[in-house]
């Protein structure tokens, strides 16, 4: 019999400790509750055994005063699995463990939205195209696959007879979505055809309806689990099949630690459980286009759309010499898809923060000449700061590239917008949707049951609409601003506004022949918005792929953000500047520690924050320099620092 346990808790603390066990018997996988300091904390059981560790002296070890579980949680492989995760993402064992299990940390709580399509619950007669992804899935599940297929192409369709394939053979499936709320249709659809198999995770579910579902997929009663991220730790015991839908989507980044990706996890589960993975989106991550290109990940194509819609007309707006933010093409489409009885979508992207450079003339806007990232303009310093190096300089009053004195400094306000739309057409019924009308609950609902419904006219609507909502009376998609996100200190910046763009136009033409785009912007020639304008989709990864292999940034290098956080700012300062210099001399090959600088968000809650962006090229090796500096700095008291291996956000 063991008398002693390995607990791991869920603190930034490295190492396992050693506790008496309680009387009653329990094994590794339970939470136990344990004395820790002056307080009593719970632990997962990591480890039994029989004698204490070498030098621990017995009246030294304190005992475990409670099981909080009858039945462990976890067995062994899984435990495999949260050393992996403490170990790629630099947390601890127990920081892994509590994001994995449930009884963690609840997530965002958004709204969930009534189903916008029928359900059939009868698998659909397959496209040939469909036919041949769902057979390559199931016979060569060997290599990752990736379903890239235009928005409305059917993706789901073959993800779910995939996923039945899997089921019939007896092994579990999880179907992983960016945010559940927007995937009511696709519950249904499940529930409709597996019936009681299946377990939903929703964000709403309490702790312990929570840890009923984990019951019922360690036991195989639910063998296919449908949820957000954080289901991509879901017990299965015979897993078959993973699929992410919307692999592009940042909500697959955990924003807190361990800052997993669900994409990594559900790659190493897929490799280690010889279980199929299958992603899908219309604008993949660049990271992923590169492993299709290399031939690591295999590329199925869905190129027409089998419901009938087909793809809207796009147009772009030159924004320069509009006085506002309508222009004439953009008011006059509004008017006749009124007058058509149809309704319109207006996206307004509202990510832009702060104020940025760019020039009424030509469109151009500031960049760091080393990241080629924007530099933002800081009215208080009266200066331009490159936040991922720190390069500062003088702000212009004349534009670089055309000569033009016609420039500014602003950021575009969406509050402004909606006043305009609303000042313009008098006569219909506009509303917003946004982060701030879904903080009240059941607002999101009723506006876009009302749309729905056709009561509302205009719907404005930021990052929410993009994501698929599926309305059949929609016949004109216009988007504000599209540049707003371009000018981002962020070398995704491109990336993630062309991926927009073509998303949101998928919005238009869903059902019907006529859809019809209008992308407003300061910078039509911009290869992000130029490419989104004509579909053209190989044309943008391919050049931006190469921009990304000049400048060094990821899929060509890695990236380890560690971000300093504190009251004091030169206490920070100096404690970033420590840490490279501890750092930087370690790496090779090319690799190096851009900064410290502070970030994009440089201050939040009175805490200022500073980053050191330390980019690898011998990811191993490098990875090790850091975690090995990490582990021994001593950070003064009040500094925190989080660790984000692989960033996907940089503000
Ligand atoms: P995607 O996820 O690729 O954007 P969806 O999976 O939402 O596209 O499919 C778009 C529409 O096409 C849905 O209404 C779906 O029911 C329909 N659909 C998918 N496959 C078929 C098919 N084989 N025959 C008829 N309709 C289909
Ligand atoms: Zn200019
Ligand atoms: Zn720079």
């Amino acid at each position: 019999m063991s008398d002693y346990l390995d607990l791991a808790f869920n603190l930034p603390l490295t190492g396992t400790f050693t506790y008496r066990a309680p009387e009653k018997a329990c094994t590794v996988g339970c939470r136990v509750v344990a004395p820790f300091g002056r307080r009593s904390l719970a632990g997962f059981v990591v480890g039994r055994r029989a004698s204490l560790p070498a030098g621990l002296a017995v009246s030294a070890v304190k005992s475990a005063t409670r099981v909080i579980d009858p039945e462990p949680l976890f067995d062994q492989r899984y435990l495999e699995l949260a050393r992996w995760v403490s170990r790629l993402y630099l947390c601890s064992l127990g920081e892994a463990l509590a994001a994995m299990l449930p009884g963690g940390r609840r997530e965002s709580d958004p709204p969930s939205l009534a189903g916008d399509e029928p359900v059939s619950a009868k698998p659909l007669t397959l496209t040939a195209e469909q036919v041949s992804a769902v057979e390559t899935i199931r016979t060569e599940p060997q290599k990752p696959f990736y379903l890239y297929g235009i928005t409305g192409s059917g993706k789901t369709e073959v993800f779910l007879q995939a996923a039945e394939r899997v089921l019939s053979n007896g092994r579990g499936v999880i179907y992983l979505v960016p945010e559940i709320a927007l995937t009511h249709q696709l519950i249904e659809t499940v529930q409709a055809r597996f019936g009681g198999g299946c377990a939903v995770l929703h964000s709403r579910l309490t702790p312990s309806q929570r840890l009923n579902e984990w019951r019922r997929i360690q036991r195989g009663e639910a063998r296919l689990v449908i949820g957000a991220r954080s289901a991509v730790f879901a017990p299965l015991p015979r897993l078959g099949l993973i699929v992410l839908d919307e692999e592009h989507e940042g909500s697959y980044k955990s924003g807190s630690t361990p800052r997993y990706h669900a994409r990594q996890v559900a790659m190493k589960r897929c490799s280690d459980e010889k279980a199929a993975l299958v992603m899908g989106s219309a604008t993949p991550s660049v990271e992923a286009w590169q492993l299709m290109t290399e031939g690591r990940i295999r590329r199925l194509v869905l190129s027409s759309r089998p419901a009938g819609g087909a793809m809207p007309r796009i147009e772009t707006v030159d924004l320069k010499p509009v006085n506002g933010t309508l222009s004439a093409q953009l008011i006059s489409a509004i008017e006749e898809t009124h007058r058509e009885g149809r309704q319109t979508i207006l996206f307004l992207n509202r990510r832009g923060f702060a104020y940025f450079f760019f020039c009424r003339s030509c469109g151009f806007s500031m960049k760091c000449s080393r990241c080629s990232v924007s530099l933002t303009y800081h009215r208080s310093r009266d200066a331009m700061i490159c936040h991922y190096c720190g390069y500062r300089t003088r702000p212009v009053s004349v534009c670089p590239d055309c000569g033009s004195l016609d420039v500014g400094y602003t950021g575009f306000g969406t509050e402004k917008v909606e006043e305009e739309v609303r000042h313009r057409f008098p006569d219909l019924n506009v509303q917003r949707v946004d982060a701030d009308t879904v903080r009240k609950r059941g607002a999101l609902e009723t506006t876009l049951s009302e749309f729905r419904s056709g009561k509302i006219d205009v719907l404005l609507g930021t990052q929410m609409v993009a994501k698929g909502l599926n309305f059949p009376g929609v016949k004109l998609v216009g988007i504000i601003h599209a540049d707003t996100g371009l000018a981002l200190p962020d070398f995704r910046a491109a990336e993630r506004t062309f991926g927009l763009i073509v998303q949101v136009a998928g919005r238009a033409g869903r059902y019907s022949p006529d859809g019809r785009v209008i992308i407003q912007t300061l910078r039509p020639g911009h290869d992000a918005i130029r490419r989104a304008a004509v579909a053209d989709i190989e044309g943008f990864y391919s050049g931006e792929l190469e921009v990304r292999r000049q400048l060094a940034f990821p899929p060509f290098s890695r990236i380890i953000r560690l971000v300093l956080r504190g009251r004091d700012r030169s206490q920070l300062d100096a404690a970033a500047q420590d840490l490279a210099d501890r750092i930087a001399p370690h790496l090779r090959d090319g690799a190096e520690v851009l900064g410290p600088a502070e970030c994009p968000l440089g201050v939040i809650s009175r805490n200022h924050r500073v980053q050191l962006l330390c980019r690898l090229v011998s990811f191993d090796t490098g990875h090790a320099v850091v975690r090995d500096t990490v582990a021994r700095a001593r950070l003064p008291g009040g500094v925190y620092l989080e660790i984000d291996v692989d960033p996907v956000n940089l503000l």
